[in-house]
């Protein structure tokens, strides 16, 4: 049987504390779902594990003058229910709404998902698209950064040992912007997805000029991406049929698709061709 302490700490600066003492031998635990899973396989031993459970301030989301703060320990279903998100931020309602069962989505959180940093994390594609930034802090202090350089590799990211995901911080967008996403997976249920594909648009007056374009790709390369060559294609363009097939071929060119156990690497890109038309076409729609 797997033997481990359970601390649970009442701030932050506790917690940090209790990583620094137990060094090398501890680890933050948020809803468990990807920690226990790794503990019962025998992938990580950690001595002590760490709750954020009892952490004042990080279950919150707020929105204030146009910017939305999205607390690390706001779980899938606190996004999904929220009808802020689904009104504002449908982007992300697709996301977390398709994230395993109500039951994980109940205790899984947002920041467990970035923080675990797969490359087919749902939370992860919607978050950068809204050109998301995360406050982090830790032994040396507190510091901020954009989402997507939050992100080294397959389950790597740039913190320090000891560092906590406080909150994510989506700047304020456009008038006129919508966005869509959509996790593309080979059964309705409980899967990870094949591919991700988000996308932002904002609209100028006349409701067809594109003002800003963001593409965000999930299992597409090591680490959750922007397709800017196709945004580029779409920026300060009428948005027609033509100018949406051809920002799916360059993001389908763009990207670095693999052939994995679940599927192959052609197969991939000639989705991301479909996809990226079609979020864009959701996109728009939504920014009216
Ligand atoms: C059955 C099942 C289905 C799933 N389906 C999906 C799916 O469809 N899509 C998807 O993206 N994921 C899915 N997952 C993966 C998982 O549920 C998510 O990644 C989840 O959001 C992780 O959150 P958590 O709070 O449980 O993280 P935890 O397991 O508690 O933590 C994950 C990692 O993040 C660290 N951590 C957590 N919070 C913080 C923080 N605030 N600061 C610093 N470090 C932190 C932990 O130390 C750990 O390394 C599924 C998992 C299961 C078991």
């Amino acid at each position: 049987m797997v033997k481990f302490g359970y601390l649970k700490p009442r701030s932050i600066d506790e917690a940090i504390s209790l990583y620094e003492k137990h060094r090398g031998k501890a680890k933050y635990i948020a809803g468990g779902t990807d920690v226990m899973v790794k503990i019962k396989e025998g992938r990580i031993t950690p001595r002590y594990l760490i709750s954020l459970n009892h952490l004042e301030g990080l279950d919150r989301i707020v929105y204030d003058d146009g910017e939305l703060k999205i607390g690390s320990m706001v779980t899938h279903r606190m996004l999904e229910l929220s009808p802020l998100i689904k009104k504002r931020y449908p982007i992300l309602a697709d996301a977390v709404e398709n994230i395993g069962s109500v039951q994980i989505r109940n205790v899984a959180t947002i920041g467990g998902n970035i923080v675990n940093a797969v490359p087919s994390a749902d939370g992860a594609i919607p978050l950068i698209t809204l050109g998301a930034r995360v406050r982090v802090r830790g032994p040396s202090g507190e510091r901020e950064m954009a989402l997507e350089e939050l992100f080294v590799g397959p389950g790597q990211t740039v913190l320090d040992p000891g560092e906590i995901l406080l909150e994510f911080v989506v700047p304020e967008l456009p008038p006129r912007t919508g966005g869509a996403y959509w996790k593309h997976t080979r059964r309705a249920a409980m899967e990870l997805p094949l591919l991700g594909v988000a996308v932002l648009v904002s609209l100028a007056e006349d409701m067809e000029t594109c003002t800003l374009a963001r593409i965000g790709l999930g299992v597409l390369a090591p680490t959750p991406m922007r397709a800017r060559r196709a945004e580029s294609i779409l920026t300060g363009e009428r948005l027609d049929e033509g100018i949406l097939k051809e920002a799916g071929r360059v993001a389908a060119e763009e990207c670095k698709a693999r052939d994995t156990v679940r599927g192959e690497a052609w197969y991939r890109r000639a989705m991301v061709r479909v996809l990226v038309p079609r979020m864009a076409r959701i996109a728009m729609e939504r920014a009216s």
